[in-house]
């Protein structure tokens, strides 16, 4: 097993060199009858900003599309290199409850994956900083990084003692049951996150600005959304990305707007984006979300089943594993579920891309503001350094939104 994971090694520094040569040779060309328009960057970034966009964005991309290859890749090392056998000796020395041994042998198995994919988050850390994408010092940084690392490990060992116990008493059936569990906890991350936990990370307060906040009440109001007050949030310490939201359900609604756009947006151009806010809330967007990940984890939950069982019949004897319950094929769970959501990123990219287009539709009916509208954009592309014309791969593995040179032609074109 060992010698077979140079080949699997080996495989990934082909991919490795392969996207890069297309990321560096895909053309980032405006098609010509766009050229000069306000959709072309030409017409609103600097010579600088334009070498800077697209300097930036290559190695961002290549490192995106690297990255759930290179969590593969750590998998795969731990499994054929016999490194989760191991912690499961471990924790099975230490302790004879289930429970317990969870948790040792998460201990180790999250300090091994943060241990071999520092050197990637490192890179994208630096690289973020280096084109002022992020402000973020490295104290907040590593402060961020070992939070992360404690609640995942929290998180994994619920999620992981459980799933275990349910393939250990309910054998065939488990799959299901985690589908029935993962329910509310998918809904508490929809509907309850943004409200209740969201402001214990950052700090919310009422927008100080109450004539625009009156302009987006009456927005809100003409749309029936109801809502008392805007929220802003104080992000500029951490990133200069900009950003804006409504969200929660029923009565509960809450607009809110992070300080990085309030500083960098003219009060038309915020109407704008709060208007295509309004159309993801009105047209019930989040509901037909929420509808397409509990279809697809219900499916990929059966397929992980599948692939699990069949895989371990046939190479139980060579990883010296003992029971499809035994903690040592936790890699090979995660290994499984990272290749199909990433399989089925293309679907739901897309399906989240005609939402935003639907969103920016409502926007310019709503406020019929077509150079406010296009500005923002323009600002939002400067503030990203995001390539309005990305390659075709890149968009179809990683756009949840149309490039920007579509949506700012669509809005043009809006009769
Ligand atoms: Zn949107």
């Amino acid at each position: 097993m060992k010698k077979k994971f140079i080949i699997v090694f080996l495989f990934f520094i082909v991919y490795g060199l392969a996207l890069w040569g297309y990321l560096y040779g895909a053309s980032a060309e405006i098609p010509r009858e766009l050229q000069g328009t306000s959709a072309d960057p030409q017409t609103f970034m600097t010579s600088k900003e334009l070498l800077l966009s697209e300097e930036y964005s290559t190695i961002r991309n290549f490192l995106s599309l690297l990255s759930a290859p290179y969590e593969w890749l750590i998998m795969l090392f731990l499994l054929m290199c016999g490194w989760s056998r191991t912690f499961n000796v471990w924790a099975k020395k230490i302790s004879k409850r289930n429970f317990m041994q969870t948790v040792i042998y998460l201990f180790w198995l999250s300090l091994a994956t943060l241990i071999l994919s520092a050197p990637l988050q490192w890179v994208r850390y630096k690289l973020s900083l280096k084109y002022g994408i992020s402000v973020q010092s490295l104290h907040d940084w590593i402060k961020e990084q070992f939070i992360d690392f404690w609640f995942n490990y929290v998180l994994m060992i619920i999620i992981i003692h459980v799933i275990y116990m349910l393939i250990r008493y309910t054998k065939k059936r488990w799959w299901f049951y985690t589908w029935v569990l993962s329910i509310p906890f998918t809904l508490f991350l929809t509907f309850i996150q943004p409200v209740v936990i969201a402001p214990l990370y950052d700090d919310f307060s009422p927008l100080q600005n109450k004539q625009l906040e009156e302009k987006i009440l009456q927005l809100a109001d003409k749309v029936n959304i109801p809502a008392d007050h805007v929220y802003e949030v104080n992000k500029s310490e951490e990133t200069n990305a900009l950003n804006a939201y409504v969200t929660g359900i029923g009565s509960n609604s809450r607009i809110v707007l992070w300080d990085t756009t309030l500083e960098r947006l003219t009060d038309d151009e915020i109407l704008f984006i709060m208007a295509h806010e309004m159309g993801h809330y009105t047209m019930k967007h989040v509901y037909y979300g929420l509808l397409g990940s509990l279809v697809l984890s219900l499916v990929g939950l059966y397929l992980v089943h599948k692939i699990m069982g069949s895989l371990y019949v046939r190479y139980k004897k060579k990883a010296g594993i003992s029971s499809l319950s035994s903690l040592a094929t936790v890699p090979l769970l995660l290994l499984i579920i990272s290749m199909l959501s990433f399989a089925a990123s293309p679907l739901t990219n897309y399906v989240s891309r005609v939402h935003e287009k639907k969103a920016d539709e409502y926007a310019i009916e709503l406020v019929e503001d077509k150079e406010a509208a296009v500005s923002s954009f323009q600002k939002l592309s400067k503030a990203g350094l995001s390539q309005v014309n990305p390659p075709y791969l890149v968009k179809f593995f990683q756009y949840t939104h149309p490039p920007m040179l579509e949506r700012m032609q669509y809005i043009q074109q809006h009769k």
